[in-house]
């Protein structure tokens, strides 16, 4: 279904972001017919460049980043007649008179600020100043939103002095992945799992989100940051709320949202012997994170996991392990939410003692899938065997769903109907650093060095003790 027509302007359209996700994304749901023919793409940064120059850029960045499988070349000199740019500078007043007369009266109109937070303020500011946004504007940001609790909250004030909250669209992507929706159709569309979804069926809930890169590039930001702000306040946390929450009365944005922030209410504070911080190490002529950030003597963590309770009716004494980590063994995101033993087994010890997970695989392979045990087939008598039972959407649909959108694309596109369900909202953001906070803050205090751990492990030794501890084991990362 086509969306309305919209002008959105991306602030920081040279920028990787911009130029990796957000435009190959839009020209997807251009070729997908959901982009309507009035639909206007305006690129806004401060490098000099004109319309030309610009087209040139998101042609090449859709050839590099855009979908290999279904390339649609014959389609991009239409997307591209849609794409324009002005340059602006956020922090000054050139160009803003310019770019305001290439929007439409009449139109959806949406800001994104793919640039670092300390523009929002000026970005912000201006959009107003000089006329280009109104009540009805939206405008997305990116993360990182703050450091800590003190400069998110000052970041939603600063917002909040343009914008009011339902204009204000908090992008985190993993809520964008079509796999979490999926979680919630299972979870909330089906009758057989919400009965056995909560602390008398399941045993803990796991959470992993696992990379093979380093930082990369970004090492001077990372550094400042590390797992526990650039992936676990964040990423993890959301997932973990879309697990734990209850069911809102409805899958609009309040009901969502207030379900969501109710459990990040309900976590305790987190026992410091539940924590494992980890960096990678050097391996022969493999540089290690120290390295790689260009401080010999950097304590910021590569790696964090941790248990965690939320502490409500539903969750009493469920443990919910949560790791992430860079160069770990394979590129992996899965949630798995591990049921407890059959209270009795007929078949006796010899068949082997099983248990249920429904695992939600966020990537490589999105898709869900339910451990069920049968028996093993043959004539060898009764031994189990754990077979899963695939929900996979693309299995389901054909391995040629084209439309199956990434989750920029999505996420952009509920932006211009004005949806803000898969958005977080800033109670939620500030939620989420108030329990965050001292965790980082007992770090500093007890001058904690992360454990090392080998480029393509699992992470840290003790971070597999955090569970081996409870009788329990993470999920094989592959
Ligand atoms: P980048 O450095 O590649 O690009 C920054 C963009 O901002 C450029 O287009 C630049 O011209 C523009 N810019 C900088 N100063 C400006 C000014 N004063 N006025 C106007 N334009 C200005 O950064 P990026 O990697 O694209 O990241 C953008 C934002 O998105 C950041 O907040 C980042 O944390 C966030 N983010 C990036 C990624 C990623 O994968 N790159 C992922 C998640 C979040």
């Amino acid at each position: 279904i086509p969306v309305d027509p919209f002008d959105l302007v991306i602030f920081g359209g040279t920028g990787d972001l911009a130029r990796r996700k957000i435009l190959p994304g839009l020209f997807r749901r251009f070729c997908g017919g959901q982009m309507p023919p009035e639909a206007r793409i305006i690129g806004a940064a401060r490098s000099d460049m004109d319309d030309a120059g610009f087209r040139q850029m998101v042609a090449e960045s859709i050839h590099e980043f855009g979908d290999k499988r279904h390339p649609h070349e014959d389609q991009l000199p239409a997307f591209l007649e849609r794409v324009s740019y002005e340059t602006v500078d956020a922090t000054g007043d050139g160009g803003w008179t310019a770019l305001k007369a290439r929007l439409r009266p009449g139109t959806v109109r949406a800001f994104y600020f793919s640039v670092g937070p300390s523009l929002f303020g000026d970005l912000a500011e201006r959009l107003r100043g000089f006329g280009l946004a109104d009540d009805d504007s939206r405008v997305v940001v990116e993360k990182p939103f703050g450091h800590d609790l003190k400069s998110a909250r000052a970041l939603n004030a600063t917002l909040a002095r343009h914008f009011s909250e339902q204009q204000i669209y908090r992008i985190d992507h993993y809520l964008g992945k079509e796999t979490v929706q999926n979680l919630m159709a299972v979870r909330f569309g089906n009758m057989l799992f919400e009965p056995l979804w909560n602390a008398q069926y399941v045993d803990h809930i796991q959470i992993t989100v696992a990379e093979t890169v380093g930082v990369g590039g970004r090492g001077g930001y990372y550094d400042k940051s590390g797992a526990m702000r650039d992936m676990v306040q964040n990423h993890l946390m959301q997932l973990l709320c879309l697990i734990a929450m209850e069911p809102p009365a409805r899958f609009e944005p309040d009901s969502v949202r207030d379900e969501k922030l109710k459990v990040i209410r309900a976590l305790d504070p987190v026992d410091w012997h539940h924590i494992v911080r980890g960096q990678y190490a050097p391996d022969g002529d493999t540089p290690g994170y120290r390295h790689d950030v260009e401080d010999p003597r950097s304590r910021t963590e590569s790696f964090v996991a941790l248990k965690c309770h939320v502490s409500n009716w539903r969750w009493a004494g469920t443990p919910f392990y949560l790791r992430t980590g860079k160069k770990l063994r394979a590129r992996t995101s899965e949630i798995a939410v591990v049921f407890k033993d059959a209270p009795h087994s007929i078949f006796g010890a010899d068949a082997g003692r099983h248990r249920n997970v429904l695992s939600i695989r966020l990537q490589p392979n999105e898709g869900i899938t339910l451990g069920v045990t049968i028996k093993e087939p043959g004539p060898g008598g009764m031994r189990l065997v754990d077979v899963p039972l695939d929900m996979t959407f693309a299995d389901a649909l054909g391995p040629d769903v084209e439309d199956v959108p990434d989750a920029y694309e999505r996420l952009i596109m509920d932006v211009i109907r004005g949806n803000q369900t898969l958005f977080m909202r800033g109670d939620e953001v500030e939620a989420a650093w108030a329990w965050t906070d001292p965790i980082i803050e007992g770090w500093i205090a007890r001058n904690e060095v992360p454990k090392p751990y080998d480029v393509g492990s699992s992470g840290p030794d003790d971070s597999l003790m955090l569970m081996h501890k409870d009788g329990r084991k993470w999920r094989e990362i592959r």
